[in-house]
């Protein structure tokens, strides 16, 4: 079993939120005041079925490792050294962290999803993008809600980004988020591996 699916057997979503947030009941669920937007009134769910949570005042939601990663604005293999360590689960190393490839391959689309939603969200260029969309009419929470980015106008800064992140290059470019620059020569075997462009 992987790591993550360990985790997820020996900590319930409602054991980890509620180390962050005073919850009240909701019939099978629980609810809380939304710690990711401002409200009076809670629109936080926690559901102990599914495993999962959901603020439908900014649609906010997932697994436990969305929450630790929102909550304590890291990336997935902190979140995950987090989790780990309330979990009782020994990580030996970590970059061998995550064995299942298919769980490191969606950590990469989300994480890149991420950076351009933060550069949307937080960087001067991606805040005058804002007030195009705006101007076309869209509202923020729409913005939010399907996860619109901003992509900066470097050809680099996501591949960075994802490696200062812990992931490798392979991984990386097996995710399909970046393609490697191909040779300018007819020589198609020696591709350079450190040039980056944005897919
Ligand atoms: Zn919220």
């Amino acid at each position: 079993m992987d790591n993550v699916s360990k985790i997820k057997d020996r900590l319930s979503v409602v054991d980890v939120i509620s180390g962050y947030l005073k919850l009240q009941k909701a019939g099978a669920n629980f609810k809380a005041s939304c710690p990711f937007h401002n409200e009076k009134t809670p629109s936080f769910f926690i559901s102990p079925e599914r495993q999962t949570w959901k603020c439908f005042g900014c649609s906010k939601g997932g697994s436990i490792f969305d929450f630790v990663m929102e909550m304590e604005g890291v990336e997935f293999p902190e979140a995950l050294r987090i989790l780990a360590a309330k979990a009782g689960i020994e990580l030996e190393k970590f970059d061998s962290t995550i064995k299942d490839s298919k769980d490191r391959l969606y950590q990469i689309c989300e994480s890149s999803a991420r950076f351009f939603e933060k550069q949307l969200s937080y960087s001067g260029a991606g805040r005058r993008a804002i007030e195009y969309l705006k101007s076309r009419g869209l509202q923020e929470t729409t913005m939010a809600k399907f996860r619109l980015g901003f992509a900066p106008d470097t050809w680099d800064a996501l591949s960075g980004y994802l490696r200062n992140s812990g992931f490798t290059e392979k991984e990386i470019v097996d995710a399909g988020v970046v393609v490697k620059r191909q040779p300018t020569t007819n020589n198609q075997q020696q591709g350079s591996t450190t040039g980056f462009v944005r897919a």
